[in-house]
């Protein structure tokens, strides 16, 4: 993990460089939503203040220099109790089940003590947020945008501070299942809570990063983060052993839980509102983000992912995302919907802490160097040749301009207007030899 400032406080990424294995190739720097990648010297770098763990680069890089990092198997050892937290999309990766009750028994094979479904808190966040949304009518920002996808209300605060205050404000089913996990494993052992370790199976590294810098709370409920394609060949070494014969499980996840796994999920599983919108893919994401800091459409409520297919589409997941899709869909239809989540007061599941604007796209430190830097910026780019060719090792001109504005390039960093300018005085050291008579005594 990579020790970073960001909004104001220690920010880990899990979204890391391998400057060995980068061959400088620009692939990656204008497939950044932020913005956030550089290539100079020949070798990437990224912004830390800009990047939000999104994944993309690691998707595009085929060089694999761009990597996620999450906790090993071996992170187990430093607990005396340990509980693993499945996501719903987990159960997407693996062939011919009807329900989640083989993996369950498989996580505990493997090494675990206890496992607690994210899915059966993402049914309590289902409650909670039709009751927050039903209590507040009227009361709102509409829309109302999830936040269950760290990326999400992390794009906000960096791209779009306008639409803060539309963020669903409650904490995430993956920090309450590690709250809930651990008041359970406690009762059970009598072991104090911090000798009980909560690991989530994690399918994407924005997740990995949201647990050790968890959004709109102070409290870690989540101990680490166990990368879902690592565990896989352990699982299903373990679930081919397992074979037919399943314990009766108590407790598990509904219809609705696990279909926080795919897009839709969420917001088709609020029977308050109609007016709601999903999106996946963080082309789409962006898109929607546009629109929505203009118009609301007349919708209540917006449920984002910035993968495609959402959480089964995870850049740690294994299985291809649609197929995960489609899987999730047919067990669904095979589980009920359970009647009674265990818990629905909204208010002790809402943030206690805001997610502030993240001024790393600003221009300066204060309004004055900004106002300065911003005049000076739109004069730069006119003068760029608009070609957002991407070898200045910027995604584009104008991202280019607030790097030299910043201090941070050189404005003959940019090749094709040093080519100009190369060209430019070849040409006048011509007409200058021209009319002192040398050009020709150079040719004879
Ligand atoms: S895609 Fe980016 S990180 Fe990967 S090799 Fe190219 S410049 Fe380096
Ligand atoms: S993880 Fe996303 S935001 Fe961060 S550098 Fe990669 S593409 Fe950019
Ligand atoms: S959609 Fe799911 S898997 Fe993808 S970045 Fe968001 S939380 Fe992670």
């Amino acid at each position: 993990m990579s020790d970073n400032k960001n909004g104001g406080k220690n920010f880990l990424h899990s979204v890391t460089l391998d400057l060995d294995k980068c061959k400088g190739c620009i692939n990656c720097i204008k497939r950044c939503p932020t913005e956030a990648i550089r290539v100079r010297d020949g070798k990437a770098s990224i912004i830390s203040e800009l990047c939000i763990d999104c994944g993309q680069c690691i998707r595009v890089c085929q060089n694999k220099a761009k990597k996620a990092n999450y906790d090993d198997f071996s992170v187990l050892n430093n607990y005396e109790y340990t509980v693993a937290l499945p996501p719903p999309s987990l159960y997407a990766q693996f062939n011919n089940i009807e329900d989640q009750k083989i993996v369950l028994d498989a996580l505990k094979a493997v090494g675990f003590d206890d496992v607690f479904e994210v899915a059966v808190a993402a049914e309590i966040i289902t409650a909670a947020t039709e009751r927050y949304l039903i209590r507040n009518k009227g009361r709102l920002k509409y829309p109302v945008i999830s936040t269950a996808c760290p990326v999400v209300p992390r794009l906000i605060s960096v791209r779009y501070p306008d639409l803060l205050d539309n963020l669903l404000p409650l904490i995430t089913p993956v920090e309450l299942a590690g709250k809930m996990a651990r008041i359970r494993a406690s009762e059970k052992t009598g072991l104090p809570p911090e000798k009980i370790g909560c690991i989530f199976l994690t399918p994407c590294p924005a997740k990995v990063s949201a647990i050790h810098s968890p959004i709109g709370t102070e409290y870690k409920h989540v101990d680490a983060a166990i990368a879902i394609n690592e565990v896989y060949p352990l699982l299903l070494k373990e679930m081919k052993k397992l074979g037919a014969e399943m314990p009766e499980r108590q407790q598990l996840a509904g219809s609705v839980g696990l279909g926080w796994g795919i897009i839709g999920g969420e917001s088709t599983s609020l029977k308050s509102t109609d007016k709601h919108l999903a999106a996946d893919g963080i082309d789409n994401v962006i898109m929607v983000l546009e629109d929505l800091e203009n118009h609301r459409y007349g919708l209540e409520f917006v449920e984002l992912n910035a993968c495609s297919g959402g959480c089964v589409g995870g850049v740690l997941q294994v299985e291809n995302p649609y197929i995960a899709r489609a899987k999730v869909n047919k067990m669904k239809s095979n589980i009920k919907e359970n009647d009674e989540p265990l818990d629905d007061d909204y208010v002790k599941l809402m943030w206690d802490k805001e997610l502030n604007y993240n001024p790393a796209m600003e221009l300066g430190d204060t309004m004055q160097e900004s106002f300065e830097r911003f005049t000076r910026l739109q004069n730069l780019i006119e003068s760029l040749p608009g070609l957002d060719c991407g070898s200045c090792g910027a995604p584009t001109c104008a991202a280019f301009a607030e790097d030299v504005v910043k201090g941070n390039s050189e404005i003959m960093d940019c090749v094709v207007l040093l080519r100009r300018e190369t060209e430019e005085m070849y040409k006048r050291m011509e007409s200058s030899f021209d009319s002192v008579g040398l050009a020709n005594r150079f040719e004879e």
